[in-house]
């Protein structure tokens, strides 16, 4: 059965206090906390088999091989991928999207047409922009709504045969909206095009079926879901890896090398140039196990609860308004409190112990939608509790106090 208080204390950093009060940690969305779990297996690497992967005949290399690609399988199996080497272990979402975004400047032409949406955070626009610039290819948006939801019906119009690549993220970061990203990548399949889904927000909620969804490129960061940061994933459909060039060469990539002509590795190796973060991989592995230990439907269904209890409880403060209301969301709450800077409000929860994002949350478009210079974002993990929504609602109440 799912036991919050249970949960709670796998994780240290939940009972450390910030500003002499308890830490109530709500920035979940930014990065989640690590469980003592995922933090011995870091601490078991480095204690006992440190040791660079792949090339070595020593046991320690072995080692530390056998369980990178054990992680690699981990991830493959929680993602339902067909092939564990359509798994390319990157630094995070950010390095998979660009990636991506390199790997297609060989295969796109002047005038092709590429369709990002209007919720997207800022790595899964910037590098598609250069890449625009790269080789004359045009971008479209698919708009939103004042709900923060995406306007589907200009999507569908927006589809045509110029159409080569969609990237949409699976869950907004700035709004918590969760997209209907099955039709997105049906309809995008209808007219040839691939589709890039950011993942980085759905993986703690949710788990995604890689093959059901029969999406071309799916990717995340680690740290988004109790593992450490600087490491994450890129699926790529086995055709899509092949016709793509890799974006860095180097050492691990390699087939043959002279000066003549170099021959590239096969898939994931073509494209993990260098030492990755081994200890990361191995780790991701075990957050993952963690994460599948609590179960994603016991996840879910508790998030829900604090997201409808969370947000209840905030609406009751006059002068307080949330953006990003669709019916479809996580445990998301991004508002704004009647004439008062983001900012100031942040600020002062933390004085009080709470942490928030405050800002534009790297989606700067959608607070150009609002017109507001940003949002107090709290989002919420599976080991927060009600007690704590309390204690921000009071915060908020303090803090609206103290600024009007
Ligand atoms: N996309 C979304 C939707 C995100 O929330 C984030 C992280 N805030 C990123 C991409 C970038 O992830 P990372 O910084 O781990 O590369």
């Amino acid at each position: 059965m799912f036991d919050v208080n249970k949960i709670r204390k796998d994780f240290p950093i939940l009972s450390r206090q910030v500003n002499g009060k308890p830490l109530v940690y709500f920035d979940n969305a930014a990065t989640s906390q690590t469980p003592q779990q995922v933090i011995d297996v870091i601490v078991d690497y480095y204690s006992n088999y440190n040791a660079n992967i792949h090339r070595g005949v020593h046991t320690l290399s072995q080692e530390a091989t056998d369980k990178y690609e054990a992680a690699r399988l981990t991830i493959q199996q929680h993602f339902n991928a067909k092939h564990a080497y359509e798994i390319i272990l990157t630094s995070g979402t950010t390095h998979s999207i660009n990636l991506v975004a390199n790997g297609f400047a060989t295969l796109l032409q002047k005038g092709d047409e590429l369709i990002v949406s209007a919720l997207e955070h800022h790595s899964n626009i910037v590098p598609w922009q250069m890449l625009c610039e790269k080789t004359g290819a045009i971008l479209k948006v698919i708009p939103m709504t004042l709900e923060g939801e995406l306007d589907m019906n200009v999507y569908t119009k927006l589809l045509s045969e110029k159409t080569k690549l969609v990237f949409v993220n699976h869950i907004s970061n700035a709004l918590g909206t969760i997209n209907p990203i099955a039709t997105i990548i049906k309809q995008a399949h209808q007219v040839g095009a691939a589709v890039l889904i950011d993942g980085a927000q759905a993986c703690p909620h949710i788990k995604p079926d890689i093959q059901a969804l029969d999406v071309d490129f799916y990717v995340t960061s680690a740290h988004k879901i109790c593992g450490p940061t600087g490491v994450g994933m890129l699926y790529g459909k086995e055709e899509w890896l092949n016709k793509m060039q890799p974006y860095q060469g180097g050492g691990e990539m390699i087939d043959q090398v002279s000066f003549e002509k170099t021959t590239y590795a096969g898939l994931p190796h073509k494209f993990e140039a260098g030492t990755p973060n081994i200890c990361g991989g191995i780790a991701f592995g075990a957050a993952i196990d963690y994460m599948n230990a609590i179960g994603f439907d016991q996840i879910a269904t508790y998030e829900h609860e604090l997201l409808e209890y969370g947000t209840k409880k905030l609406l009751e403060i006059e002068g307080l308004k949330i953006y990003g209301t669709s019916k479809n969301k996580t445990s998301v709450i991004s508002f704004n409190v009647d004439g008062i800077h983001p900012y100031d409000v942040g600020t002062l929860l933390d004085k009080m112990g709470i942490a928030v994002r405050t800002g534009h949350h790297c989606a700067q478009p959608i607070m150009d939608f609002y017109n507001i210079p940003g949002t107090i974002r709290a989002s919420f993990a599976f080991y927060n509790t009600k007690a704590e929504i309390d204690a921000l609602v009071e915060g908020v109440k303090k803090a609206k106090m103290m600024l009007s």
